[in-house]
């Protein structure tokens, strides 16, 4: 691990600024965030102001799925995913406390790490936000209740935002959506429709209308694209030229969830599941026949749909592409609302 003494050598090396003035700048400088950072924190700050890059030196050192409960002095990098409510709670010896949950994740895996008391003001202030990059260290490993391995910082952990800092290290892990598919599932991003925002989420909602269209739609058999039709019975897909076409589904519809409206395409196989019949079956059918059948199977019913929200500006209206889409089933929901249960007593 690097030593407060190591980072003072490698500033006043490349700094020519002496030991001492640099401890006098670390110590305003800690004092300045009131106590907030440690020294070596305050240190780095004041290397990185000074144009000293010390983090190349000391980057993740481990994957996530490989730290382990019992591992101590942890160094790891990953995005920060998920920062839960803070809640302030009462101590036992009747003193004020307060704890805030993040989820910093990698390609491999991911590690829930509470802040606790004055630690939480590091969320608070958005020194780091959800999204950042984040370089943990000396942290030390647990397994908490669920399960899941759980990083503290304790009295010598530090907790860093390098999104600036490293030149792509932005670009090094998943997205936040991504993460959150992988590792919090279903659970995150429930938004009601009158809250929706360009973004990633899922609604639970009624689907209350269905466009009439012909539902089908020409792709290349080969790659999956959108083939186009370039004279009578021909058909070109940008990549492979001349192609057979192959019909893919697609179907377009609106749901309320009682908050608001929404409208929804769901294509190929997520528009099959939704409304579980097949491209080519519906092919053989006129177009009435398909509207009507269609119709028959998704109005009236509730869906959990989770997709990628994007705004038409043709329309100036939010519209979801759907990528899941969950018949509603009763067990399955009491099952999240268990869980979730569990996520707020825990
Ligand atoms: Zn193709």
């Amino acid at each position: 691990m690097v030593t407060l003494d190591d980072i003072l050598s490698k500033v006043e090396a490349e700094t020519k600024i002496s030991k001492d003035e640099l401890g006098e700048r670390i110590k305003k400088k800690q004092s300045d965030l009131s106590g907030l950072v440690s020294l070596d924190g305050a240190a780095y700050l004041v290397a990185k102001e000074l144009g000293v890059n010390l983090l190349n030196n000391e980057k993740r050192k481990i994957e996530l799925r490989n730290i382990l409960p019992g591992m101590r002095n942890v160094s790891a990098a990953g995005r920060l995913f998920k920062i839960s409510r803070i809640v302030d709670f009462t101590k036992s010896n009747g003193a004020d406390g307060r704890v805030v949950n993040i989820f910093v994740g990698d390609n491999t895996g991911f590690v829930r790490l509470p802040l606790w008391n004055d630690q939480v003001k590091i969320v608070e202030d958005e020194i780091i936000k959800n999204g950042d990059v984040v370089q943990i260290s000396g942290a030390f490993a647990n397994e908490n209740i669920y399960g899941d391995v759980e990083l503290s910082l304790g009295k010598y952990g530090r907790l860093f935002n390098i999104t600036d800092e490293i030149a792509g290290s932005d670009i090094e892990f998943p997205t936040i959506d991504e993460l959150s598919k992988a590792f919090l599932g279903p659970q995150t991003n429930r938004i009601l429709i009158k809250n929706l925002a360009p973004g990633s989420f899922e609604t639970r909602a009624t689907i209350i209308d269905l466009m009439r269209g012909k539902f089908l739609f020409n792709t290349c058999p080969e790659c999956g694209g959108k083939a186009e039709e370039a004279s009578d019975n021909k058909f070109e897909c940008k990549k492979h030229g001349e192609v057979k076409a192959k019909p893919a589904m697609v179907v377009s519809f609106i749901v309320d969830d009682g908050t608001g409206v929404l409208r929804v395409v769901a294509f190929r196989d997520v528009a099959e599941h939704v409304t579980t019949t097949t491209a080519s079956k519906l092919s053989k059918l006129d177009l009435d026949e398909r509207y009507e059948l269609l119709s028959g199977s998704l109005v009236g019913k509730e869906y959990i749909i989770h997709g990628r929200v994007k705004k038409n500006t043709q329309f100036e209206r939010l519209e979801m592409i759907a990528d899941r889409v969950k018949n509603l089933n009763i067990s399955e929901e009491s099952e999240k609302l268990a869980d979730l249960l569990k996520m707020k007593l825990g």
